[in-house]
């Protein structure tokens, strides 16, 4: 097993890709905070990393809010006595509008979440790795971290936000054993899709070389490898995970 006795806080951990990671981060024997806003789908993860003989924890957290982001650490310290791996992965795909009409409210709530959510979990999780000069964060970005798209400007800043965020954390902590890493996945089959219509899903399926969407395990194994000692020269770098999409 590969994280055998590592603790790992990952958010956004009820649904999609953060589901898939905290299922197989538990098969490979790490212990795990799990947060998310949505309690009942955290929960219903909970029992199934329990039923499976994983030890984990819920916690109800919304990263926009930095207290939250504290105490999902504490409950990591608490629980588990230490931190090994963060996965700040919550996001939603927000509003879709150019940015000529793009609602200020929309705008706020995606860059509350999707990037001030990052920098909110890296600034507990910091401190709490320190003590053991080590740890490895993977901060989940999108091939939108790279390149952009019509109608997704706050998606779009909020992830390219992630990208920088994550190389100055890297600048910053890697000589201290903390490892900071972008992952940007293209586009991976989770509910974050589903407000997509059949028609935008198949021009978007077009984009990407390889002919279909991700799949969420897929984008977990990039995952595992980060979080793992097997990328122990790996830091400051964004991960495309997409199928050729930028290869274009
Ligand atoms: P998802 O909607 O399936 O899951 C997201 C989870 O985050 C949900 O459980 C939700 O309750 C939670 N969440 C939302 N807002 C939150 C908040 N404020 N605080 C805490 N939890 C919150 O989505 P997904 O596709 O698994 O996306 C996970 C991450 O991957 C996101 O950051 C997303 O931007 C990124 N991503 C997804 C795709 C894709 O195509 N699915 C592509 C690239 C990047």
């Amino acid at each position: 097993m590969e994280l055998e006795g590592k603790v790992a806080l990952i958010t956004g951990a009820g649904s999609g890709i953060g589901e898939g990671t905290a299922i197989l981060f538990a098969k490979e024997g790490a212990k795990l905070v799990l947060s998310d806003i949505n309690e009942e789908a955290g929960n219903k993860v909970l029992v199934e990393i329990k039923e499976n003989g994983g030890e984990a924890v819920f916690i109800k957290a919304d990263t926009s809010v930095a207290e939250d982001s504290e105490k999902s650490v504490e409950v990591a310290l608490k629980t588990f006595g230490r931190l090994d791996i963060a996965v700040n992965n919550a996001g939603i795909g927000g509003a879709m509008a150019p940015v000529g009409e793009y609602g200020i409210d929309d705008w706020d709530k995606v860059i509350a979440i999707n990037l001030s959510g990052v920098f909110y979990g890296m600034r507990y999780q910091i401190p709490a790795m320190l003590k053991n000069v080590s740890g490895s964060i993977i901060n989940v970005a999108s091939i939108l971290g790279n390149v952009g798209l019509a109608k997704s400007a706050a998606y779009v800043a909020a992830k390219h936000g992630v990208v920088g965020l994550t190389k100055s954390a890297a600048i910053e902590y890697s000589s201290k054993g903390i490892r900071v890493n972008s992952v940007g996945p293209g586009f991976i089959k989770t509910p974050l899709l589903e407000q997509l219509e059949k028609e935008q899903l198949d021009q978007i399926i077009a984009l990407h070389p390889i002919g279909r969407l991700g799949e969420v395990n897929e984008v977990a194994q990039l995952f595992l490898w980060l979080a793992s000692e097997r990328s122990s020269f790996a830091t400051g770098t964004y991960y495309p995970i997409d199928g050729g999409y930028l290869a274009r």
